[in-house]
């Protein structure tokens, strides 16, 4: 396993494993997620592990390997949102960093490609290349540096991945790392629902989005293959034992099309959808992406749907589409550079 993976329990058993007293361990975890260095040409060398005794340097050089990342591509948006092209080992992903004046927050990758095939999503057309480690989805984060929320929005949908997602989670708020706070963290999904509950059983203080985009399995199922899987009834009991065992505000993501889901009767019908929930309504005007003829509602259309949610009681807003002018919308970069 690529040693930046590991937790503290695995990283004493390795030094069991090579004979070094166990305390070492808290030492490597402590170095490897504090002090991450981003090399130009990002192969890490164990050799910089200055706090630890040569032998053991050594020892990791020979036995461990982390995956090399580095930042092929920057770009920056006038409202300063950096869009990163960054290689994982042999594949490419997308993260997109944002500057707020309560810190950093940064949109990372948990897959290369994506296999759900979302028929608005740049990174549903190309499938699923593979899954990310915890290891990379650390290295997305300590790549960009000074980072104090995070969400899991990038490539690919992170119950896919489940247990690579969830060990990136415990490694990212560990004490002894970076520990970024859990509420600090949210995790977007097309709407797994048997993985839904699994996470809500893991008792996790991050929140949830999910993606929705539609209100009645129709539309829904026009735009994502998965909604044939899991009705909207399954889904919507799926997110209610969420916020009841995690008491976590769910985000439902709506990317509103122009005559596909963005009339004021399903406004109307989305209000009476989340009626009585503990959530909050994004509305994104689509972004529109090559080989399909979908096209963002209107400004004033959007704040239209917007407010016919607002006087039902929920919450919502229209997300500016931020980074526009460097195709915020994950994927595009990425199949611009042919990688
Ligand atoms: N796979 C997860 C997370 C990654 S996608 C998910 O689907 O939730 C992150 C968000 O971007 C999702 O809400 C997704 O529906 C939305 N999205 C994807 N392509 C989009 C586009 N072209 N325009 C607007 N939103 C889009
Ligand atoms: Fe995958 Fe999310 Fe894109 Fe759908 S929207 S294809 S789930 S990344």
């Amino acid at each position: 396993m690529d040693i930046l993976s590991m937790n503290i329990t695995e990283l004493e058993q390795l030094m069991k494993d090579i004979g070094q007293p166990t305390y070492r361990a808290v030492q490597i975890f402590e170095w490897l997620h504090q002090r991450f260095p981003a090399a130009a040409d990002g192969v890490f060398s164990f050799n910089e592990m200055n706090n630890l005794p040569k032998n053991l340097r050594n020892e990791l050089t020979s036995r461990c390997y982390i995956t090399p990342a580095n930042i092929v591509e920057r770009l920056t948006a006038k409202d300063g949102t950096i869009k990163s092209l960054i290689r994982l080992g042999e594949v490419h992903i997308e993260t997109v960093l944002m500057e707020y004046a309560h810190g950093r927050s940064i949109c990372i990758s948990t897959q290369a490609g994506c296999r759900m095939g979302c028929i608005f999503c740049a990174t549903g057309q190309s499938g699923l290349i593979r899954n990310l480690t915890a290891s990379e989805m650390c290295q997305q984060v300590y790549l960009a540096g000074g980072v104090r929320n995070i969400v899991l929005m990038g490539c690919g949908e992170p119950l896919d991945n489940f247990d690579a997602t969830i060990r990136f989670v415990e490694l990212i708020t560990h004490p002894k790392g970076v520990g970024i706070g859990q509420r600090h963290i949210t995790l977007s999904t097309c709407g797994l629902v048997p993985k839904m509950r699994e996470l809500a059983s893991r008792r996790l203080q991050i929140n949830l989005a999910v993606s929705l985009h539609g209100t009645d399995d129709a539309t829904r199922q026009a735009l994502m293959p998965i909604a044939r899987r899991y009705s909207i009834k399954e889904l919507m009991a799926a997110c209610r034992e969420y916020t009841e065992i995690t008491h976590r505000r769910i985000t439902f993501e709506y990317a509103l099309t122009s005559g596909v889901n963005d009339s004021p009767a399903q406004a109307r019908a989305l209000a009476a959808l989340l009626k009585g929930m503990l959530c909050h309504v994004n509305l994104i005007p689509v972004n529109p992406v090559e080989g399909q003829s979908l096209s963002p509602t209107k400004r004033r259309e959007a704040m239209a749907f917007a407010e016919i949610l607002q006087k039902a009681g929920i919450p919502a807003t229209v997300r500016r589409t931020i980074g526009a002018e460097v195709n915020a919308a994950c994927g595009q970069l990425r199949a611009k550079k042919g990688v």
